[in-house]
């Protein structure tokens, strides 16, 4: 899969594709990516790509001509095109996991007030937000979105872990624990010692509803929840956790 990134601060984004599992697979050949500096498709001897606002207000608005420049270089128009922005569709695993099947997906990241809306109506198939808060740059917004999907795509992550993840079974995930046994006086839950694969599997999925239940019980309204663990969901709410 490509990721084409459309910034005019590419060297945000070039760090994370030299390190750790994106690296790794990008030498695999599972990724491929190009960043694009839009300063470079800028027409005037000062690479203006900003300009003030008709309507006036504060702050500046991307100019047109070097975006749609830069989105026509890489051939956006037969692609799947994203535009950051913080009034877009609010994304997901759901949304990851439909943009982990395309085989490119070019992304554009804004800065200042934003692109111009003409450039959006033209190009872009899709406007996403990573969340309700306003960053300063598409940037690290676009870099949630490729995360959450290149570790989706075969062979980038142990698909075992995939399986278990929060969202993937609608629900969150339980705790982990690792060596030491005993950490500064807090012990390992007895039950992850026992090796009884049954009844560990069991703890965790109590300790996943228990844990949705506390930080968004929203999402029990749609996980597939048996009438047992209805009922285990009662007792935590009788608990007053
Ligand atoms: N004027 C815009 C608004 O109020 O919706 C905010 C612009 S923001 C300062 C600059 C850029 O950061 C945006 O064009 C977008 O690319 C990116 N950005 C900021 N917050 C974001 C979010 N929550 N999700 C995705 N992109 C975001």
């Amino acid at each position: 899969m490509k990721f084409t990134v459309l910034s005019l601060f590419p060297e945000i984004l070039q760090g994370f594709f030299d390190s750790s599992i994106m690296a790794k697979a990008v030498e695999k050949g599972t990724v491929e990516y190009e960043l694009v500096n839009i300063r470079d498709y800028a027409f005037d001897k000062h690479k203006t790509c900003d300009d003030a606002p008709y309507g006036g207000g504060a702050g500046m608005v991307m100019k047109p001509e070097p975006v749609a420049l830069t989105l026509d270089a890489v051939g956006a128009a037969d692609k799947k095109t994203i535009y950051m922005t913080p009034s877009g569709r609010l994304f997901n695993q759901a949304i990851a996991e439909e943009l982990a099947s395309e085989k490119e997906i070019v992304i554009l990241c804004g800065r200042y007030e934003g692109v111009d809306q003409r450039v959006i109506d033209a190009y872009i198939d899709s406007e996403i937000s990573i969340g309700d808060y306003v960053l300063s740059s598409g940037e690290t917004a676009s870099l949630v979105v490729i995360d959450a999907v290149y570790r989706l795509l075969d062979g980038v992550i142990n698909s075992e872990s995939l399986e278990e993840e929060s969202f993937s079974t609608g629900l969150l995930e339980y705790p982990h624990y690792t060596r030491p046994e005993t950490f500064r006086g807090m012990k390992v839950p007895e039950i992850l010692l026992s090796g009884h694969h049954a009844n560990i599997q069991k703890w965790r999925r109590g300790k996943s509803l228990e844990k949705t239940k506390k930080n968004r019980p929203e999402l029990l309204a749609k996980a597939e929840i048996s009438e047992k663990e209805i009922e285990i969901i009662g007792e935590i709410e009788k608990s007053g956790d």
